[in-house]
């Protein structure tokens, strides 16, 4: 019997009856959608009012869904419907890492909400094999550091967050869960020495389970393919979020790491969406989720869980495919193939690239980080690159005779949230 894990189900319970079987697997629980949409569609009527108005208009007067039908008659919520929501009766307020000129965009919960997300959270942590208390190294960057942090939201007197993560971060995963977090600077991208340090920090702590985006997993297996060492001994899974996963570096880091990789679908606004299966495909949780394609091959989202400030048809901005069909894993549910973020994507003579296609064209190459910049139409590499390395890169992603034409070294983008990614 694991009794950390006993006594997490038992407090969890007292806040969800739920919560038992939503942690005992991915995808599992019952949130009895058409009941619960009709819930959370009356409270997002009532707090935003242009919402309101658009779906009076959607919906031809009616006030309630009468079926799952009428339900994708709803007009798509967008970061900007989300702003509409005020901060009352919030036990956690979370906010996204603002990707690019997507902007930042606040997710409201309250405790029963949190309580679901903890107890998807530890059905993902077991579909890897992980057990509580198993030791787990996150690598995170630096901008995430609690006390890095602390200084600026103490002077915002954003109180309530730093508890709240303080509960998080130092009593749940470091001291319940067993979890060592390994923080890295945005030039792990930039400097192989930097990559390596942060692999060797990673490494020290033998873990059996490694969480990291898939951006530094990228640059770690990088300093590995360079020299031997160091070691992964004892790993057994990986598990990443946060950005794209190629399909070569889920492979890469399947071989050189000897661990199973498993990739979370996830945003701050929605939660834990989608968990990959060992067929490399996303599975969406279909009892807290729904998943729908937009018809432009955009991403629609609904959270069942949120009741404080629902969440619905919710526009991610990102593309992927949603197949239906049964999946040779046997996971049922949606199966979702990542592109990327709309409007990200490269031109080139065989076609348009977006964020995962990229990463695939190029990361078992062996050239270095690279970007391209739409905004100026250049490329961005690191400092210490030139001319030879640029050619490289625009003959390996068959880019278009002028296009991303300059080349600038040492201005790779790292986002707020010390995100990279190819196309910035
Ligand atoms: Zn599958």
């Amino acid at each position: 019997m694991n009794l950390r894990k006993e006594l997490v189900l038992l407090a969890g319970g007292l806040v969800r009856r739920d919560f038992s079987r939503i942690a005992g697997s991915f995808g599992a629980g019952e949130r009895g959608a058409l009941a619960t949409l009709n819930e959370r569609l009356a409270r997002a009527r009532e707090l935003l009012p242009a919402y309101d108005a658009a779906c009076a208009k959607a919906l031809k007067g009616a006030r309630r869904l009468s079926s799952m039908e009428e339900f994708r008659l709803l007009p798509a919520m967008s970061r900007a419907d989300l702003a509409g929501y005020s901060g009352h009766g919030a036990l956690a307020s979370l906010h996204s890492g603002g990707t690019g000129s997507f902007g930042r965009v606040e997710t409201r919960l309250d405790l029963p909400a949190v309580a679901a997300r903890y107890a998807a959270l530890l059905s993902v942590l077991e579909t890897t094999g992980w057990r509580m208390g198993d030791k787990t190294a996150a690598l995170h960057p630096v901008e995430y550091s609690f006390f890095d942090t602390l200084g600026e939201r103490l002077a915002e007197r954003r109180y309530g967050g730093v508890v709240f993560e303080f509960f998080q971060q130092y009593l749940l995963y470091r001291l319940v869960h067993n979890r060592k977090n390994v923080y890295y600077g945005g030039n792990v991208f930039s400097d192989p020495a930097a990559a390596r340090s942060a692999a060797e920090a990673a490494a020290a702590e033998k873990p059996k389970l490694l969480i990291a985006r898939p951006d530094v997993l990228m640059a770690v297996l990088k300093t590995l393919r360079k020299s031997a060492g160091p070691e992964f001994k004892g790993l057994r899974a990986v598990l990443t979020v946060g950005t794209a996963l190629g399909e070569t570096v889920r492979a890469e880091a399947q071989e050189r790491l000897g661990a199973a990789v498993f990739d979370m679908y996830a945003s701050t606004e929605l939660g834990y969406v989608a968990l990959s299966g060992a067929c490399g495909r996303l599975h969406a949780d279909e009892a807290g989720h729904l998943l729908e394609s937009s018809g432009d091959g955009g991403l629609l989202c609904t959270d069942l869980d949120n009741a404080l400030t629902p969440v619905l048809r919710y526009d991610t901005g990102d593309l992927g495919e949603l197949s239906a069909s049964a999946c040779s894993c046997g996971r049922r549910g949606p199966a979702l193939k990542f592109r990327g973020r709309r409007g990200k994507f490269a031109e080139t003579a065989s076609g348009r690239l977006y964020e995962t296609e990229v990463i695939d064209r190029v990361f078992q190459s062996g050239l270095p980080f690279f970007q391209l910049d739409a905004a100026t139409s250049s490329l961005l590499l690191p400092a210490g690159c030139g001319e030879r390395e640029a050619a490289a890169v625009r003959e390996a992603l068959g880019l278009r005779a002028g296009e991303y034409g300059a080349s600038r070294p040492g201005s790779l983008k790292i986002s707020s949230s010390g995100k990279f990614c190819y196309l910035p």
